[in-house]
């Protein structure tokens, strides 16, 4: 285990995208929880681009030096992951720990986090005990959350939940990666040597809906497999494998059974024959598309445009120099 160091300072990263119902609950919990830690913290909102008042919000919340808010406003929506990236850009904790602006994450459980990191962990993760989404998402993320496990080995229970902590060093590996289709939790883990798992409650959305439709979570989940393993690839290639094996049988069956039964029985078998090229055309494309997904993420990275555009930045400013990748427009 790495050393156990105390945190001196933490950073709260919350992104928000149309978030104007929750955010004063959410300042106000947050400022609470954080003011009793009795160390130095910053909290910093993203504005991913909303419509509604959430930029006001932040601004005016960042107003108050008290509170101790950087406001981010990006130039529009960038997407969950985005937007704590240009957070990450900006922290200056030691400690670094993103949540959710929509209440779902109790900020309560702040402490119980940055006292699991101060036990010598570079990440310190969390499972939400009793979930409360809808069951598609449950079920989706079981799924999701069970390939990893398969794929990397690891035990870790819930990706899905952005309440997690992060040493400095590992937000600044992490702040190295220029990939665009990124799910930090994943990208985080990779560069990590111990990490810790906890449990935490989670609670109802109480204002909005999730910012999350049924495309943009698809897209998610691919981006988090693309960005954990290559191993779709290669399972491509044996799916190839076999289903050209399976054709070959076929053939010779079908040779066989024709020199058997008589040119009649052949003539029967076309639709069987359709049959099992629609097969090998559905594989295909299901593997198509596959590669499409690694391609289309590979495209977007080799034009390496920049992945936000802060509007502005308001409240006591960062701590430290966002790099030239976080251009300030405006
Ligand atoms: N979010 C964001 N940009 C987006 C979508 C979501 O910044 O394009 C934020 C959102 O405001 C919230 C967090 O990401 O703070 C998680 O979103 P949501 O609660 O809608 O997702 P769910 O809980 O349904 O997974
Ligand atoms: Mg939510």
């Amino acid at each position: 285990m790495t050393d156990a160091r105390p945190v001196r300072k933490v950073s709260l990263v919350i992104p928000a995208y149309n978030e104007e119902a929750s955010l004063p609950e959410l300042i106000e919990r947050a400022g609470k929880t954080c003011r009793a830690l009795n160390r130095e913290y910053e909290i910093i909102l993203v504005d991913d681009g909303s419509s509604d008042r959430t930029p006001e919000l932040i601004a005016e919340a960042a107003e108050d030096p008290e509170k101790r808010i950087t406001g981010v406003m990006l130039n529009r929506n960038y997407g969950q992951h985005a937007a704590v990236m240009a957070g990450f850009s900006l922290a200056g904790g030691d400690l670094i720990i993103t949540l959710d602006a929509d209440l779902q994450n109790p900020p309560e459980e702040i402490p119980r986090l940055i006292e699991t990191a101060e036990r010598g962990y570079d990440i310190v993760g969390t499972v939400r005990a009793e979930r409360k989404d809808t069951l598609f998402r449950r079920l989706a993320s079981r799924l999701v959350n069970s390939m990893i496990t398969k794929a990397t080995g690891r035990r870790s229970g819930d990706y899905g939940c952005m309440l997690r902590a992060y040493r400095r060093h590992i937000v600044e590996a992490v702040l190295l990666c220029r990939e665009h289709s990124t799910f930090i939790p994943v990208l985080a883990d990779s560069f990590a040597r111990d990490t810790a798992e906890i449990p935490v409650g989670h609670d109802e959305r109480k204002f909005g809906d999730s910012k999350y439709s049924f495309v943009k979570l698809i897209n998610l989940m691919f981006d988090l497999v693309t960005c954990l393993t290559t191993t779709p690839l290669r399972l491509l290639s044996i799916l190839g494998c076999a289903v050209a094996a399976a054709g070959f049988f076929l053939a010779f069956l079908l040779v066989f059974l024709r020199l058997l039964l008589g040119p009649d029985w052949a003539a029967e078998g076309v639709f069987m024959l359709f049959a099992v090229l629609f097969i090998f055309v559905g594989a295909q494309f299901i593997g198509m598309g596959l590669l499409g997904e690694y391609i289309g993420r590979i495209y977007t990275d080799v034009r390496a445009r920049p992945r936000w555009f802060i509007r502005k930045i308001c409240g006591k400013g960062p701590d430290r120099i966002p790099d030239e990748m976080n251009i300030i427009v405006d």
